[in-house]
């Protein structure tokens, strides 16, 4: 059968935000660019983010800048952060948001017309630009503007609107291809019709997502099935962070067709608070000693602040997310959970009716759709919810390169710029700086050829072979593996974990792993979604084992990984990365340990030293004691 073939400068896979501000930036220097993705064009995962992109541009307290963004980022990730990335990140953001405003993007205002800021767990000041509730799609709907706009441009230059960037959309890949170390190109196959197709280019940015759907209970969709990560893997590179994994503290819990659907942190930041089943604002018994200067101490400031944040702190709500997670998470264990299993998110005592459904229009209609719940005359119900894997390829902070020559990623399947975990906000941002970067970066990689790598035909054979190879064995249903491996995921390495749980995890993927070689899908290569699952089982298995292996080496809590065995945060693995590799013999994952660089002397300086001794060594205090004495 022909095999469909196209050739590109730089090919990037997936159309969410760091996906088309990648490529919008290879073409804009002139490289012949392709956007691969799954879904339909515009269906990124990135349309669903709701509460905002976080920048500090200082719009509704003047007091934010650069500095305390990247203050807060480091807090958020307890210091695990790769900080050039933070660094980048919280400078960077205000010129992508307020280029995003130039390209079209109708943000909410400030009543003397600025682009309005809101409150988010973790960040001193409110720095959310947002839409309502909608801003994930304002943000996609811009981007995709902006490459019709400049197709428009390549009609009026070349006489062909595709001549320059063109979209592959429903079209999944499911290898990298290599010239000796370098990237030559990428194989896949189109979702509707089963057809194969090739991509001949030098470089490639995976802008795929995460892997929410290795788990039980998520806010992800369909597509988030680790792909990137695995074909990175695959490729021969690195994925860093992989036991990091934020479970967003709400998620609706009730009726089960909807569990793990994302309840906005918005609620919280405009005033909604959270209730045990007896009625008590029970965050206030979690504020963790290294947070407790800064937040709330009674109801009366908490409420104080949402309307005088100079003199009081924020409440407790709105501490990082990994910290309400796990309250939540205890609550319901000690029996103080709400009938469904999960707790009380109450706003409709907090704001007038009007003011709720103009603040948060999606999730008014969306309780009301889903679950018969009028939000403005009573609360939600709410648990944990698998929302973000904060690991990922690890990349150069510059130019998203990873250690393959040729391959780049950005945004969620790239790891190290949310260490442990992610503040609410900080992926719309990331996903357009880091976008625009590994762009960027792919460009003047291609410039700095000698010679075009050539995709070899026992590549595109081996490719093909694994492709068709569910087709054509009558074996084991696909949906079968895929649930056991979710259950054990969401059981065994779930929000908290223990050694031997993680063990019998690692058991299972094991075995179901072997079960997968045998999976089969015959019949039709037409929108044959069992044949789709059994290719992506592959990547999910892979990402599992990723997670599963670093969790079990880690032996502290931090962040998105918390050990019932090991409760406490080391200083000692604070330095220490833990980094998956793909065994020599390509059937499993290996992982070792990296130390990290130490951080630059003016960004370490930002901090107090009170602050960090919480978190660094006793070496690293000495050196930073030597610094400013
Ligand atoms: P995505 O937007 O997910 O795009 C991935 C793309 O890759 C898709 O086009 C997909 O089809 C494609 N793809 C995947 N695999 C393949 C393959 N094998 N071949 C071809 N294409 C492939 N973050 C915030 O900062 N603020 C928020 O308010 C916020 N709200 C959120 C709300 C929800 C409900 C969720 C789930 C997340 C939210 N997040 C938020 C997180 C944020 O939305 C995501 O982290 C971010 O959108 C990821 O963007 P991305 O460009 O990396 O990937």
């Amino acid at each position: 059968m022909e095999i469909e073939r196209h050739e590109y400068d730089v090919v990037v896979i997936g159309a969410g935000g760091a996906g088309l501000r990648a490529a919008i930036e290879a073409r804009q220097q002139g490289k012949r660019t392709a956007i691969v993705c799954k879904s339909l064009f515009g269906k990124a995962h990135t349309v669903m983010a709701e509460g905002g992109a976080a920048a500090a541009m200082g719009n509704v307290n003047s007091a934010d800048n650069w500095m305390v963004h990247f203050r807060d980022t480091m807090r958020g990730g307890k210091f695990l952060n790769n900080w050039r990335m933070a660094e980048l990140h919280a400078k960077e953001a205000p010129d992508r948001v307020w280029e995003l405003e130039a390209w079209g993007a109708l943000f909410d205002r400030t009543k003397d017309g600025k682009i309005s800021q809101r409150n988010f767990g973790g960040h001193e000041y409110p720095r959310l630009a947002h839409v309502g509730d909608r801003t994930g799609l304002e943000l996609i709907r811009t981007l995709q503007q902006r490459v019709v706009a400049l197709q428009q441009e390549d009609e009026k230059l070349h006489g062909d609107a595709e001549a320059y960037i063109k979209v592959f959309q429903e079209c999944t890949v499911t290898r990298l291809l290599k010239d000796g170390d370098a990237i030559s190109g990428a194989f896949g196959y189109w979702r509707e019709n089963g057809r194969l197709i090739l991509f001949d280019a030098p470089a490639v940015v995976l802008a795929t997502g995460g892997i929410g759907k290795s788990y039980v209970v998520t806010s992800n969709s369909w597509e988030y099935t680790g792909d990137g990560h695995a074909l990175a893997l695959l490729a021969g590179a690195k994925l860093i962070n992989m036991e990091f994994i934020q479970f967003h503290p709400t998620g609706m819990v009730w009726p089960p067709s909807v569990r793990g659907i994302l309840v906005t942190e918005s609620v919280r930041g405009d005033g909604g608070v959270l209730k045990n089943s007896e009625g008590k604002r029970f965050m206030f018994d979690y504020i963790p000693e290294v947070f407790k200067d800064k937040y709330a101490t009674t109801e009366e400031e908490g409420d104080r602040w949402y309307t005088d944040q100079a003199n009081n702190r924020r409440p407790p709500e709105l501490l990082p997310r990994d910290e309400v997670a796990r309250a939540i998470n205890s609550e319901v264990k000690a029996g103080r959970g709400s009938p469904q299993g999960g707790v009380y998110l109450d706003v409709s005592t907090r704001l007038p009716a009007a003011e709720i459904i103009r603040r948060l229009p999606s999730m008014h209609h969306q309780f009301k759709e889903l679950a018969d719940v009028d939000i403005t005359k009573e609360a939600m119900q709410v648990g944990p919810t698998c929302h973000y894997i904060m690991g990922g390829v690890e990349v150069d902070a510059d130019t998203g390169a990873a250690d393959v020559p040729g391959l780049f990623a950005a945004g969620e399947v790239s790891g190290g710029m949310h260490g442990s975990n992610r503040l609410g906000g900080n992926s719309l941002s990331d996903l357009l700086v880091f976008g625009r970067r590994a762009g960027a970066g792919a460009a003047s990689y291609v410039d700095g050829l000698a010679a075009r790598p050539k995709i070899s035909q026992d590549s595109v054979d081996a490719a093909k072979a694994e492709a068709l190879a569910p087709l054509e064995r009558g074996g084991e249903n696909p949906y079968e593996v895929h649930q056991e491996l979710q259950r054990t995921m969401n059981e065994l390495v779930g929000i908290i974990r223990k050694a031997e749980e993680v063990t019998e995890a690692l058991e299972a993927v094991g075995k179901l792993k072997e079960r997968a070689q045998g999976v089969g899908a015959p019949g039709s290569r037409i929108y044959n979604p069992g044949w789709h699952l059994s290719l992506d089982l592959r990547n999910m298995l892979l990402v599992s084992e990723c997670v599963a292996k670093a969790a079990l080496i880690r032996q502290e809590s931090r962040g998105g990984h918390t050990r019932d065995d090991f409760p406490g945060m080391s200083a000692e693995w604070r330095r220490k990365l833990l980094v998956c590799g793909l065994s020599p013999d390509g059937s499993g994952v290996t992982v070792e340990e990296k130390v990290q660089p130490s951080m630059r002397e003016d960004l370490i300086t930002l901090f107090d030293r009170d602050e960090l001794k919480k978190y660094i060594t006793q070496e690293e205090l000495a050196d930073f004691d030597a610094l400013v004495k």
